[in-house]
C-alpha cells in the first residue's frame, strides 16, 4: 500500500543542511531534531511563513536559528533577518545560540541590540554591516529612529516568544517594526500559547502562514516530578536548605513573587555561606548579564529570581526549580517550571505554600493543579530526616532516580 503522507523529516541529514551547520550541531551536542525542528525548517527554509504554537524547551531557537543561517546571503550588506523578543536576557541567549549555531560561518556577523546597554558598543556592531539582527523591540526602534539600523531590507523577521512580547505592551512596537519590512517578507512567529494579540499581528502581517502545533506531549513533554511542602514565612528558608543538601541539589532556581522576597533570601543564603546570586529587576543590566554568564558556566550554584528578570531564560541542567512563594499567576508556574527537566532531561519543581489564613493557598495549589493537569504531590520528612511523599512514605530520592513524572499538562492554554 502506499502511504501519502507527507513524511516530516527525522535527522539533520534528510534536512539537506550545510556541512557548517552539521558541525555545528555536532560540537553542540545536538544529534536529532525535536519535532518543532522538523515540521519549521524545512517550511521556513522554502519561504513560507509560519505560526508555531510550541511549549518551551522544545528547541524553537535552533528551529528558526538553522533555516536564517542556512538562507542568508554573505553578499547582501543590508540586515537579511530580525529577531525579535521580548527580553535582554533573551535576546543575550538567542545570540549566543545563534553564534554556536555559526561556530564555522566566520564571515557571519550577529548582532543583539537591548535596552539598557550603551548604545556606543552597538552603534560600532552596526557599522560592520551585521546579517542578522536580534533585538528588543524598544530598542531596535530606537536603531531604525536614528537611521542606525535599517530593515527596509529584511528577508526573513521572527517574533520570539511573541505572546509574552505583546502582552507585555510591546504590541505597538512590533507593528511599527513590521510595518517597516518589505511587504514581502517571511513572518515567522513563535508562540507558547495563541493569544488574541498574537493572532492579530498574525492576520495583519502574514500572508497564508503555516501553522504548526506541537503539544506538550509525548517527546516533548517535560519529565518533571513536582511536589508541594508546607512552609511558611522563616520556615521555608530552612526548609528550602535542607531540601537541597539532603536531595544533594547544585544546580537549582529559586523563584520570589517580589524584588524584596528576592533580596531578603539572597542575603540569608549568602550569610549561611551558600553558592548564591540573584536577578531582580532593580540590578542593573551589565550586572545582570555577569549574573546569568557565571549561573550557566556553574559558577554558582543557587540562583534566586523574580518572574520578569528569569522570563525565557535557557540555562541547561537545572535539577530542580522552587516556588519559594507560590506563583501568582498560572502561567508563571509552567514557566518557572520549565526551567527544570528542558530538552528531555527529568526535572524536580517543589512549591511551598502557606496554609495560614490570609495567605492560604490552598485554593491557588487547587487552580495550578487544574490549570496544568498536574499532580502536585505533598512532601514531608520521615523520622529518619528524609523527604518522602505524605500518600505512602515513598522517598522523594528514589522518585527522582527512577525519573518519575507527575502527570503533566497536555496543552498550557485552559484558563
Ligand atoms: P525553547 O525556545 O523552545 O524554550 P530553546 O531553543 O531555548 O527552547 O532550547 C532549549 C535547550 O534545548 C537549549 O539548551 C538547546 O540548545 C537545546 N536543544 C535545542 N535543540 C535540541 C535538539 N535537537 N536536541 C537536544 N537539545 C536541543
Ligand atoms: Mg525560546
Amino acid at each position: 500500500m502506499m502511504d501519502t503522507t507527507v513524511k516530516e523529516p527525522m535527522t539533520f541529514e534528510e534536512l539537506g543542511l550545510s556541512e557548517a551547520t552539521h558541525k555545528a550541531l555536532a560540537k553542540m551536542g545536538i544529534t536529532q531534531p525535536t519535532e518543532v525542528q522538523r515540521k519549521t525548517i524545512p517550511l521556513m527554509m522554502d519561504g513560507y511563513d509560519i505560526i508555531a504554537k510550541a511549549p518551551t524547551g522544545t528547541g524553537k531557537t535552533c528551529a528558526f536559528g538553522i533555516p536564517l543561517l542556512e538562507c542568508l546571503d554573505m553578499g547582501c550588506r543590508d540586515i537579511q533577518a530580525v529577531v525579535v523578543c521580548p527580553t535582554r536576557e533573551l535576546c543575550v541567549q538567542i545570540t549566543q545560540e545563534l553564534r554556536d549555531l555559526a561556530a564555522y560561518r566566520q564571515e557571519v556577523r550577529i548582532v543583539s541590540l537591548y535596552g539598557g546597554m550603551p548604545m556606543g558598543k552597538q552603534l560600532d556592531a552596526l557599522k560592520k554591516k551585521p546579517h542578522i539582527v536580534v533585538a528588543t523591540p524598544g530598542r531596535l526602534l530606537d536603531h531604525m529612529k536614528r537611521g542606525t539600523a535599517y530593515i527596509g531590507n529584511v528577508y526573513t523577521a521572527v517574533l520570539d516568544e511573541a505572546d509574552e512580547m505583546l502582552k507585555m505592551g510591546f504590541i505597538k512596537d512590533v507593528r511599527r517594526i513590521l510595518g517597516e519590512t518589505p511587504a514581502d517578507t517571511q513572518v515567522v512567529m513563535f508562540s507558547a500559547t495563541m493569544s488574541r494579540e498574537v493572532m492579530d499581528v498574525a492576520w495583519e502581517y502574514q500572508k497564508n502562514a503555516v501553522e504548526i502545533t506541537v503539544a506538550a506531549s509525548g517527546e516533548n513533554r517535560p519529565k518533571i516530578a513536582q511536589f508541594v511542602m508546607h512552609a511558611e514565612g522563616d520556615a521555608r528558608v530552612r526548609e528550602l536548605t535542607r531540601l537541597i543538601d539532603t536531595l544533594d541539589l547544585h544546580r537549582v532556581m529559586v523563584f520570589c513573587n517580589t524584588k524584596s522576597t528576592v533580596r531578603w533570601l539572597d542575603l540569608k543564603l549568602r550569610r549561611q555561606g551558600r553558592s548564591v546570586d540573584c536577578l531582580h529587576g532593580d540590578i542593573p543590566q551589565t550586572q545582570r548579564n555577569r549574573v546569568m554568564a557565571a549561573y550557566r558556566r556553574g559558577d554558582f550554584e543557587i540562583m534566586i529570581a523574580t518572574d520578569v528578570a528569569a522570563r525565557g531564560i535557557d540555562v541547561d541542567d537545572v535539577e530542580a526549580v522552587f516556588n519559594f512563594d507560590i506563583p501568582e499567576e498560572n502561567e508563571y508556574y509552567l514557566h518557572r517550571i520549565g526551567r527544570t527537566g528542558r530538552a528531555k532531561r527529568c526535572g524536580v519543581a517543589f512549591t511551598f505554600m502557606s496554609l495560614t489564613i490570609p495567605h492560604d493557598d490552598t485554593y491557588r495549589l487547587r487552580d495550578i493543579k487544574k490549570y496544568t493537569h498536574s499532580d502536585i504531590l505533598d512532601v514531608v520528612w520521615d523520622e529518619e530526616g528524609n523527604a518522602v511523599l505524605k500518600e505512602d512514605g515513598t522517598r522523594i530520592t528514589t522518585l527522582i532516580e527512577n525519573g518519575v513524572q507527575s502527570r503533566v499538562y497536555e496543552e498550557g492554554e485552559n484558563e
